[in-house]
């Protein structure tokens, strides 16, 4: 659709919902838009984003972080505490 449903204002570039009354153009354009907002929910920009948008933000850093972790696959977790172990046990004896 090249115009908003509602007010017939032509579409303005890549924009997916008309500006003045927040309609989307079309049921594609919701679904794309749909999946932007998903994807961006799972990028870091995104968490940050949210992060800035939150009241308490160290509580709101804390929540992704644990987001971040629980999506973490197993085998990247087990290099992390891998690497942790190493350093732990070279860095352990000099003191
Ligand atoms: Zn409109």
């Amino acid at each position: 659709m090249k115009n908003c449903p509602q007010c017939g204002q032509p579409r303005l570039g890549e924009e997916f919902k008309c500006p003045s009354c927040d309609v989307f153009y079309s049921q594609l354009d919701e679904l794309l838009y749909e999946e932007q907002q998903k994807q961006e929910s799972q990028t870091l920009k995104g968490a940050f984003k949210r992060i800035c948008a939150a009241e308490d933000r160290s509580q709101a850093v804390r929540d992704e972080l644990k987001t971040l972790w629980r999506n973490t696959p197993l085998k990247t977790k087990i290099v992390i505490w891998t690497v942790i172990a190493f350093v732990f046990v070279l860095v352990v004896p000099i003191f």
